[in-house]
Protein backbone atom coordinates (compact mmCIF):
# COMPACT_ATOMS: atom_id res chain seq x y z
CA UNK A 1 0.00 0.00 0.00
CA UNK A 2 1.12 3.50 -0.42
CA UNK A 3 0.99 5.77 1.67
CA UNK A 4 1.18 9.72 1.24
CA UNK A 5 3.75 11.95 2.45
CA UNK A 6 2.30 14.20 5.08
CA UNK A 7 0.58 10.67 6.78
CA UNK A 8 2.53 9.81 9.53
CA UNK A 9 0.41 6.41 10.80
CA UNK A 10 -1.75 4.67 8.50
CA UNK A 11 -3.75 1.98 10.23
CA UNK A 12 -5.41 -0.64 7.27
CA UNK A 13 -8.20 -3.08 8.20
CA UNK A 14 -7.21 -4.01 11.37
CA UNK A 15 -7.91 -6.79 13.40
CA UNK A 16 -6.99 -7.23 16.76
CA UNK A 17 -8.85 -10.57 18.60
CA UNK A 18 -7.73 -11.83 22.21
CA UNK A 19 -7.76 -15.48 23.47
CA UNK A 20 -9.70 -16.25 20.17
CA UNK A 21 -12.75 -15.08 21.18
CA UNK A 22 -12.47 -11.32 22.25
CA UNK A 23 -12.76 -9.40 19.32
CA UNK A 24 -10.74 -5.96 20.65
CA UNK A 25 -10.63 -4.25 16.86
CA UNK A 26 -12.62 -5.14 14.06
CA UNK A 27 -11.45 -3.54 10.60
CA UNK A 28 -10.35 -0.21 11.85
CA UNK A 29 -9.39 2.23 9.30
CA UNK A 30 -7.60 6.01 10.61
CA UNK A 31 -4.66 7.88 9.18
CA UNK A 32 -3.08 10.67 11.24
CA UNK A 33 -1.43 13.23 9.26
CA UNK A 34 1.65 15.18 10.06
CA UNK A 35 0.80 17.70 12.81
CA UNK A 36 -2.32 16.68 13.36
CA UNK A 37 -3.61 16.33 16.98
CA UNK A 38 -6.01 12.84 16.66
CA UNK A 39 -8.20 12.39 19.87
CA UNK A 40 -10.04 8.53 20.57
CA UNK A 41 -13.03 8.45 22.92
CA UNK A 42 -15.38 6.44 23.37
CA UNK A 43 -16.42 3.40 26.03
CA UNK A 44 -14.32 1.45 28.71
CA UNK A 45 -13.89 -1.46 26.45
CA UNK A 46 -14.02 -0.19 23.41
CA UNK A 47 -10.61 -0.92 21.73
CA UNK A 48 -8.81 2.67 22.43
CA UNK A 49 -6.04 1.31 24.36
CA UNK A 50 -5.74 -1.65 22.25
CA UNK A 51 -5.75 0.29 18.66
CA UNK A 52 -2.95 2.74 20.31
CA UNK A 53 -1.09 -0.23 20.92
CA UNK A 54 -1.16 -1.85 17.80
CA UNK A 55 0.22 1.45 16.43
CA UNK A 56 3.61 1.18 17.56
CA UNK A 57 3.37 -2.86 17.56
CA UNK A 58 2.84 -3.04 21.69
CA UNK A 59 -0.36 -5.50 20.74
CA UNK A 60 0.24 -7.56 17.65
CA UNK A 61 -2.49 -7.00 15.25
CA UNK A 62 -4.51 -9.95 14.21
CA UNK A 63 -4.47 -8.90 10.37
CA UNK A 64 -4.38 -5.74 8.97
CA UNK A 65 -1.40 -3.57 8.79
CA UNK A 66 -0.09 -0.24 10.27
CA UNK A 67 2.40 1.97 8.30
CA UNK A 68 4.39 4.09 10.30
CA UNK A 69 5.94 6.96 7.92
CA UNK A 70 5.06 4.92 4.54
CA UNK A 71 6.61 1.91 6.05
CA UNK A 72 4.50 -1.35 7.22
CA UNK A 73 5.69 -2.63 10.73
CA UNK A 74 6.00 -6.20 11.41
CA UNK A 75 6.79 -7.43 14.55
CA UNK A 76 9.71 -9.49 13.29
CA UNK A 77 12.08 -6.50 11.47
CA UNK A 78 15.38 -5.78 12.57
CA UNK A 79 14.45 -2.41 12.54
CA UNK A 80 11.22 -2.60 14.49
CA UNK A 81 12.37 -1.11 17.54
CA UNK A 82 14.26 2.11 15.72
CA UNK A 83 10.84 2.64 14.52
CA UNK A 84 9.06 2.25 17.88
CA UNK A 85 11.54 4.86 19.37
CA UNK A 86 10.10 7.50 16.97
CA UNK A 87 6.40 6.78 18.70
CA UNK A 88 6.51 8.31 22.22
CA UNK A 89 4.34 6.91 24.43
CA UNK A 90 2.99 7.91 27.71
CA UNK A 91 0.79 5.58 29.76
CA UNK A 92 -1.50 6.10 32.73
CA UNK A 93 0.57 4.95 34.85
CA UNK A 94 4.17 7.01 33.95
CA UNK A 95 6.03 4.20 34.29
CA UNK A 96 9.07 5.89 35.49
CA UNK A 97 12.34 3.78 36.40
CA UNK A 98 11.86 4.14 40.40
CA UNK A 99 16.19 3.37 40.77
CA UNK A 100 16.81 6.68 38.43
CA UNK A 101 16.64 10.30 38.75
CA UNK A 102 14.66 12.81 37.05
CA UNK A 103 17.75 13.82 34.72
CA UNK A 104 18.35 9.68 34.48
CA UNK A 105 15.15 8.56 33.27
CA UNK A 106 14.97 11.19 30.35
CA UNK A 107 18.92 11.11 29.31
CA UNK A 108 18.59 6.95 29.81
CA UNK A 109 17.47 6.12 26.01
CA UNK A 110 19.10 9.24 24.52
CA UNK A 111 22.33 7.62 25.60
CA UNK A 112 22.14 3.97 24.94
CA UNK A 113 20.07 3.86 21.67
CA UNK A 114 21.29 7.42 20.13
CA UNK A 115 25.06 7.18 21.66
CA UNK A 116 24.84 10.71 22.78
CA UNK A 117 27.31 11.85 25.43
CA UNK A 118 26.82 12.78 28.68
CA UNK A 119 26.91 16.48 28.20
CA UNK A 120 25.05 16.46 25.66
CA UNK A 121 22.30 14.21 27.55
CA UNK A 122 22.50 16.70 30.23
CA UNK A 123 21.69 19.57 28.08
CA UNK A 124 19.16 17.92 26.28
CA UNK A 125 17.52 16.78 29.93
CA UNK A 126 17.73 20.14 31.43
CA UNK A 127 15.85 22.23 28.57
CA UNK A 128 13.06 19.31 28.53
CA UNK A 129 12.39 19.77 31.97
CA UNK A 130 12.59 23.32 31.47
CA UNK A 131 9.78 22.67 28.68
CA UNK A 132 7.23 20.59 30.96
CA UNK A 133 8.18 23.56 34.19
CA UNK A 134 10.25 20.83 36.30
CA UNK A 135 13.70 22.38 35.87
CA UNK A 136 14.17 22.32 39.84
CA UNK A 137 13.10 18.44 40.10
CA UNK A 138 16.48 17.23 37.64
CA UNK A 139 17.70 15.88 40.46
CA UNK A 140 14.63 14.56 42.21
CA UNK A 141 13.96 10.68 42.19
CA UNK A 142 9.98 9.83 41.49
CA UNK A 143 9.01 8.67 44.24
CA UNK A 144 9.50 12.56 45.56
CA UNK A 145 7.01 13.78 42.66
CA UNK A 146 3.00 14.26 43.19
CA UNK A 147 1.45 12.72 39.96
CA UNK A 148 1.72 15.27 37.85
CA UNK A 149 5.57 15.86 37.70
CA UNK A 150 5.80 12.28 37.01
CA UNK A 151 3.81 12.46 34.30
CA UNK A 152 5.48 15.71 32.98
CA UNK A 153 8.41 13.58 33.13
CA UNK A 154 7.37 10.49 31.18
CA UNK A 155 6.32 13.19 28.48
CA UNK A 156 10.22 14.48 29.01
CA UNK A 157 11.11 11.15 28.54
CA UNK A 158 9.49 10.27 25.61
CA UNK A 159 10.42 13.71 24.10
CA UNK A 160 14.05 13.00 24.36
CA UNK A 161 13.47 10.67 21.32
CA UNK A 162 12.75 13.09 19.05
CA UNK A 163 9.89 11.54 18.13
CA UNK A 164 7.93 11.74 14.91
CA UNK A 165 4.88 11.73 16.67
CA UNK A 166 3.46 11.20 20.49
CA UNK A 167 1.14 8.00 21.69
CA UNK A 168 -1.17 8.98 24.92
CA UNK A 169 -3.19 6.92 26.80
CA UNK A 170 -5.80 8.06 28.87
CA UNK A 171 -2.73 10.03 30.50
CA UNK A 172 -4.66 12.05 33.27
CA UNK A 173 -6.99 8.96 34.96
CA UNK A 174 -4.66 8.30 37.29
CA UNK A 175 -4.20 11.95 39.00
CA UNK A 176 -6.10 13.83 41.59
CA UNK A 177 -8.01 16.33 40.00
CA UNK A 178 -5.62 19.17 41.01
CA UNK A 179 -3.07 17.85 38.85
CA UNK A 180 -4.73 17.15 35.77
CA UNK A 181 -4.41 20.92 34.69
CA UNK A 182 -0.80 21.10 34.70
CA UNK A 183 -0.72 17.90 32.27
CA UNK A 184 -2.58 18.51 29.86
CA UNK A 185 -0.72 22.05 29.37
CA UNK A 186 1.80 20.73 28.13
CA UNK A 187 0.21 18.20 25.96
CA UNK A 188 -1.56 21.76 24.79
CA UNK A 189 2.01 23.37 24.44
CA UNK A 190 3.21 20.37 22.60
CA UNK A 191 0.39 20.85 20.62
CA UNK A 192 0.90 24.37 19.05
CA UNK A 193 4.12 23.56 18.58
CA UNK A 194 3.01 21.25 15.90
CA UNK A 195 3.74 17.58 17.42
CA UNK A 196 1.35 15.09 16.04
CA UNK A 197 0.12 13.24 18.53
CA UNK A 198 -3.10 10.69 19.03
CA UNK A 199 -4.61 10.92 22.48
CA UNK A 200 -7.27 8.80 24.02
CA UNK A 201 -8.71 10.48 26.60
CA UNK A 202 -11.37 11.34 28.77
CA UNK A 203 -11.18 14.77 28.96
CA UNK A 204 -14.01 16.19 26.58
CA UNK A 205 -13.40 19.89 27.22
CA UNK A 206 -9.56 19.26 26.56
CA UNK A 207 -10.50 16.84 23.35
CA UNK A 208 -12.84 19.95 22.02
CA UNK A 209 -10.43 22.08 22.37
CA UNK A 210 -7.25 20.79 21.29
CA UNK A 211 -7.95 18.23 18.50
CA UNK A 212 -8.04 18.79 14.54
CA UNK A 213 -9.99 15.51 14.71
CA UNK A 214 -11.72 13.01 17.07
CA UNK A 215 -12.50 9.44 16.73
CA UNK A 216 -15.55 8.04 18.82
CA UNK A 217 -14.68 4.17 19.10
CA UNK A 218 -17.09 1.38 20.39
CA UNK A 219 -17.23 -2.09 20.49
CA UNK A 220 -13.81 -2.21 18.56
CA UNK A 221 -15.16 0.32 15.66
CA UNK A 222 -14.89 3.56 14.65
CA UNK A 223 -18.09 4.82 14.59
CA UNK A 224 -17.67 8.38 13.81
CA UNK A 225 -14.75 10.55 13.18
CA UNK A 226 -14.95 14.55 12.93
CA UNK A 227 -13.57 17.31 13.51
CA UNK A 228 -14.45 18.45 17.21
CA UNK A 229 -17.36 21.25 17.02
CA UNK A 230 -19.10 18.71 14.89
CA UNK A 231 -18.86 15.34 16.77
CA UNK A 232 -19.37 17.37 20.32
CA UNK A 233 -22.40 19.56 19.45
CA UNK A 234 -23.74 17.79 16.54
CA UNK A 235 -23.11 13.65 16.05
CA UNK A 236 -24.53 11.65 13.42
CA UNK A 237 -24.48 8.58 15.00
CA UNK A 238 -27.09 7.60 17.67
CA UNK A 239 -24.32 5.73 19.42
CA UNK A 240 -22.02 9.13 19.77
CA UNK A 241 -25.14 11.10 20.86
CA UNK A 242 -25.76 8.22 23.26
CA UNK A 243 -22.26 8.69 24.88
CA UNK A 244 -21.75 12.37 24.61
CA UNK A 245 -24.87 12.37 26.65
CA UNK A 246 -23.79 10.40 29.24
CA UNK A 247 -20.32 12.07 29.87
CA UNK A 248 -20.52 15.27 29.18
P1 LIG B 1 -10.40 0.59 26.08
O1 LIG B 1 -9.00 1.11 26.10
O2 LIG B 1 -11.29 1.30 25.10
O3 LIG B 1 -11.02 0.55 27.45
P2 LIG B 1 -9.16 -1.94 25.43
O4 LIG B 1 -8.49 -1.73 24.13
O5 LIG B 1 -8.33 -1.93 26.64
O6 LIG B 1 -10.38 -0.92 25.56
O7 LIG B 1 -9.93 -3.33 25.38
C1 LIG B 1 -10.75 -3.75 24.32
C2 LIG B 1 -11.23 -5.18 24.61
O8 LIG B 1 -10.13 -6.07 24.55
C3 LIG B 1 -11.85 -5.36 25.99
O9 LIG B 1 -12.86 -6.31 25.90
C4 LIG B 1 -10.70 -5.87 26.81
O10 LIG B 1 -11.14 -6.63 27.90
C5 LIG B 1 -9.96 -6.73 25.80
N1 LIG B 1 -8.51 -6.82 26.06
C6 LIG B 1 -7.61 -5.81 26.02
N2 LIG B 1 -6.37 -6.25 26.26
C7 LIG B 1 -6.48 -7.59 26.46
C8 LIG B 1 -5.55 -8.64 26.75
N3 LIG B 1 -4.24 -8.38 26.87
N4 LIG B 1 -6.03 -9.89 26.89
C9 LIG B 1 -7.35 -10.15 26.75
N5 LIG B 1 -8.27 -9.23 26.47
C10 LIG B 1 -7.86 -7.97 26.33
MG1 LIG C 1 -7.86 1.87 27.65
Amino acid sequence: MQTKDNQIIVVNNLYKTFNDNIHALNGVNISVNKGEVVTIIGPSGSGKSTLLRCMNLMEVPTSGNVFFKGEALHIKDKNINQLREKMGMVFQSFNLFPHLSVLENITLSPKLVLKMSDEKAKELGASLLNQVGLSDKIDSYPNQLSGGQKQRVAIARALAMNPDVMLFDEPTSALDPEMVGEVLQVMRNLANQGMTMVIVTHEMNFAKDVSDRVIFMAEGEIIEIGEPTQLFNKPKEVRTQTFLKRVL
